[in-house]
């Protein structure tokens, strides 16, 4: 695994409409690896092609291989600035999931679209009426803050904040936003090993999207520019998430195989593409379930009419909440850092670049099944034709 590019990457500040940071660093990165890219016109970046035209050009080139279309989302949960309350003081609102406890003095890091200004901390915050995450907080600078000329409140933006971006520990890695840097730091990985010939790759797209966090908004907003109408080849979504671990999604057992989140299964001839190409690859190290912990942009995309299969790292303390603990973890349901481990993340990666292999049966999935299911009727043949009705006999 590239510990460069993954830390430099998770040393990156989002928040849901706030990815400027993590984009302004990933077109940087691509640029320099001469990786084709272009951010779409709703702020969504888009790797394995250079503009629109190069994009529409790919999804309608005549092809029986279908454009392997991956997405994350650069975004994680935390607040937006609304005002200042005083000098020291701003008044937030928060988007997207939280920890709901012990949120009294929690350490947040605080940005604006270019600078990211250092840490403060969480007071007041209020929950919404499900309970079930902030609403509204106000952020409290630190003396050395305060002297700096802050800029105005509605350009300010944060998160949740711990020792240190990104941290190891044995197989472990600790970080302030695993979800979704982990699909992030895959997509990239995976682009880089394809167009490291200098060629380019006829079947690969990838999305990085914005404000996920809220209900798919920059997915949402791509699929609405019409980029996909009229394709003339088949198109299946990878979606690479970070997905709350589960009993039968454990840290450490290998990448997920998504059968389905929250809102909807997936599509079975992919998923069963995916599967083989699991058991091929990772040798049985690789855990399949549905992760209806949440909701991803596979269900978007889904709802669009496109085929859609996923692949999570089981991750702890989703949300930065802490239901497993562990360092930095402030007591149950509060602030925690969120973590993976290495090797699922490898898994993952792994399994990626399988999925890019030409001639693999999108189409015909279930033909060797059904072939098999046939023979099983023939073999009952005999037995089929008695004990059908007594009367008969
Ligand atoms: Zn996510």
């Amino acid at each position: 695994m590239e510990m460069g590019l993954l830390k430099k990457l998770f040393n990156q500040h989002a928040a849901p409409f706030r990815e400027a940071h993590v984009r302004r660093f990933l077109e940087a990165e691509l640029q320099r690896l001469g990786i084709p890219h272009f951010v779409d016109p709703v702020g969504n970046l888009v790797l394995g092609a250079d503009s629109a035209k190069a994009y529409r050009s790919k999804v309608t080139k005549k092809s029986t291989e279908p454009v392997r279309f991956f997405i994350a989302h650069m975004d994680h949960p935390g607040f937006h600035g609304v005002r200042w309350v005083d000098k020291r003081r701003l008044a937030v609102k928060w988007y997207g999931g939280s920890p709901t406890k012990d949120l009294e003095g929690a350490r947040v890091w605080l940005a604006d679209l270019h600078t990211v200004f250092g840490s403060a901390v969480l007071r007041r915050a209020k929950l919404t009426k499900s309970g079930r995450s902030i609403d509204t907080a106000e952020v409290v600078l630190g003396p050395q803050l305060a002297k700096l000329p802050l800029p105005d409140a509605k350009s300010l933006y944060g998160g949740l904040s711990f020792r240190a971006p990104l941290w190891s520990a044995g197989t472990r890695l600790y970080t302030k936003v695993a979800d979704d840097l982990c699909g992030v730091y895959c997509i990239v990985s995976l682009a880089k090993q394809l167009y490291r010939s200098g060629k380019g790759h006829p079947n690969f797209l990838g999305i990085l999207t914005r404000a996920e966090e809220v209900g798919f908004i920059g997915t949402i907003g791509h699929l609405e520019l019409g980029w996909l109408k009229g394709a003339r080849r088949p198109l299946i979504n990878v979606n690479l998430e970070a997905s709350r671990t589960l009993p039968g999604a454990e840290i450490g057992k290998g990448p997920i195989v998504r059968l389905g989140d929250r809102l909807t299964v997936f599509d079975p001839g992919g998923i069963r593409v995916l599967t083989e190409l699991a058991q091929k690859t990772l040798k049985g190290r690789y855990q399949r379930r549905i992760m209806d912990g949440g909701a991803c942009e596979a269900s978007a995309v889904t709802a669009y009419g496109m085929r859609a299969i996923g692949i999570s790292v089981p991750l702890g303390n989703y949300h930065n909440q802490n239901f497993e603990g562990g360092p930095d973890a402030r007591a149950a349901l509060g602030p925690a850092p969120e973590f993976v481990d290495k090797r699922d993340l490898q898994g993952m990666l792994k399994l990626c670049g399988a999925l890019m292999q030409s001639g693999l049966p999108w189409e015909t999935a279930w033909k060797q099944t059904a072939l098999s299911f046939k023979k099983s009727l023939s073999t009952y043949r005999v037995q089929m034709r008695g004990g059908f009705s007594l009367d008969s006999e």
